[in-house]
C-alpha cells in the first residue's frame, strides 16, 4: 500500500501484445485524460515489452503526458509474475493515485495480483469513471476516484471509492469508452526504466503462442442486427444473418440467444458480452433486459421488433416495431433488396 498520495499520477496499462498496443487501454485514454485533468495531475502510460520503440509515440498522440518504458526480453510475453512485479516496483517508486487497467483477459489477471501485492483497493469491471468527493464519519474526502459499475446482476449501478487503500485501481471493460483521436503534434516525456527479473520470476516458459482471431469485430461495426431468444431457433436465425446481410451489417445476439446455441459468444452483446455503440442497432426477439441494454444503449438509432407491447426494449428504442419477427424480417429484406435494384 502506498501513501494516499495527492500529487500522484494518473496511470493506464498500455497492454501490448507483439508490438500491438489492445484497443481498451487506449479507449481508458480518452477518460484517463479527463481525470488527470480534473486532478490538476499528469497522465502516464506504463508500457512493458520486448521491443516496443514505436509505442510510446503513439500513446502521447493519444494523450499522455509520459510514458514508463520498461524493454526486457523477459517482457516479450505477457505472464501474470514478471509484469505485476515490474509494475508494483513501478508503483513504489512513483506512487500514482490512480491505476488503470483494461477489463481484458491479461488486465483481469493483472490488477488484482497487484493489488493483493500492494494491498490496494480495485473494482473489477467499472463502466464509468469519475472523480468526486466522498463525506464518511464527518470527514470530507475531495477528490477520489469514482468507480462506477453495474453490481448485483446488473440491477443497480454502484459507485466504490476509496479513501486510504492507494493507489486507487479499477479495471475498465472493452468498449465503453470512445477511442481518443491522436494528435501527432503532441509531446511527452519517455521515462525508461529498467526491470530486476530473472528467469525465477517466469515460471512458465513459452514455447509458442496461438492467438485465436475473434471471428466479429462487432465494436467496429457501423450497423448491427442483433437476435434474442425470441427468434425461437439457430434455424430460424438465419433470418438475422440474412437481415444482416443486406444491410451490410455485423449480426449479434444476446447471451440468451448464445446459450441456446444460436450463434456463438464472440457475437454476445452486454454486460459479459461486447459493449457497442453503432449508428444503429437493430433489436430482433430481444426483450431488453438491462444486462442487454448495458451493452448497446449508447448505440446512434435503436429500432426494436418485439410482439411483446410491454417489451423494455421499446423504453430505449427510437422505433418500435410491434409485430412477429417471422413477418417483419421478411418484409423489411424484400423492401431492403427492391429499394437497391432501383
Ligand atoms: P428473452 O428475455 O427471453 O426475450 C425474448 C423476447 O423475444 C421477448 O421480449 C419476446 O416478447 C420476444 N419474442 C418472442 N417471440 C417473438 C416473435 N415471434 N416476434 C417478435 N418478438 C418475439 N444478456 C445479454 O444479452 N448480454 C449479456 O452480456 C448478459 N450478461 C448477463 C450477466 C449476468 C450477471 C446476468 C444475471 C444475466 C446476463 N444476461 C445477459 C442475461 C439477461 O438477463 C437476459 O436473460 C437476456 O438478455 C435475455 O435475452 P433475450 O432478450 O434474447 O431473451
Amino acid at each position: 500500500m502506498i501513501d494516499v498520495n495527492r500529487k500522484g499520477e494518473v496511470w493506464v496499462f498500455a497492454e501490448q501484445h507483439g508490438g500491438r498496443l489492445e484497443d481498451t487501454p487506449v479507449e481508458l485514454l480518452s477518460k484517463a485524460r479527463h481525470l488527470a485533468d480534473t486532478l490538476g495531475v499528469k497522465l502516464a502510460a506504463v508500457l512493458l515489452g520486448e521491443e516496443v520503440k514505436e509505442l510510446p509515440v503513439r500513446l502521447i498522440q493519444y494523450g499522455c503526458d509520459k510514458v514508463y518504458l520498461v524493454q526486457n526480453p523477459l517482457l516479450a510475453c505477457y505472464q501474470t509474475n514478471s509484469y505485476a512485479k515490474v509494475i508494483l516496483g513501478l508503483i513504489h517508486k512513483h506512487k500514482p493515485q490512480i491505476v488503470l487497467y483494461g477489463a481484458t483477459i491479461a488486465g483481469r489477471d493483472l490488477a488484482p495480483r497487484i493489488a493483493s501485492a500492494a494491498k490496494a483497493g480495485l473494482t473489477a469491471d467499472c463502466t464509468d469513471l469519475q472523480i468526486g468527493d466522498h463525506e464518511s464519519n464527518g470527514q470530507i474526502h475531495n477528490n477520489l476516484l469514482f468507480q462506477i459499475r453495474p453490481a448485483f446482476g446488473g440491477n443497480i449501478i454502484a459507485t466504490i471509492i476509496n479513501y486510504d487503500r492507494w493507489p486507487q485501481m479499477a479495471t475498465v471493460r472493452e468498449g465503453v469508452m470512445p477511442v481518443p483521436k491522436p494528435d501527432v503534434n503532441r509531446r511527452g516525456e519517455i521515462i525508461e526504466e529498467s526491470a530486476l527479473l530473472s528467469d525465477t520470476d517466469l515460471p512458465i516458459e513459452i514455447l509458442k503462442e496461438h492467438k485465436q482471431p475473434k471471428k466479429v469485430n462487432l465494436k467496429a461495426a457501423r450497423v448491427i442486427v442483433a437476435g434474442g431468444a425470441g427468434v425461437g431457433s439457430k434455424d430460424n436465425f438465419k433470418l438475422i444473418w440474412d437481415l444482416a446481410n443486406c444491410l451490410g451489417a455485423a449480426p449479434a445476439a444476446t447471451r440468451a440467444a448464445v446459450d441456446l446455441g444460436f450463434i456463438d459468444g464472440d457475437h454476445q452483446v452486454g454486460q459479459t458480452g461486447v459493449t457497442v455503440r453503432p449508428s444503429l442497432y437493430i433489436a430482433v426477439g430481444i426483450s431488453g433486459a438491462i444486462q442487454h441494454q448495458s451493452g448497446m444503449s449508447q448505440s446512434q438509432k435503436i429500432i426494436a421488433i418485439n410482439n411483446d407491447p410491454n417489451a423494455p426494449i421499446f423504453h430505449i428504442a427510437h422505433y418500435k416495431i410491434l409485430g412477429d419477427l417471422n413477418t417483419v424480417i421478411p418484409v423489411m429484406i424484400k423492401a431492403i433488396k427492391e429499394k437497391s435494384i432501383k
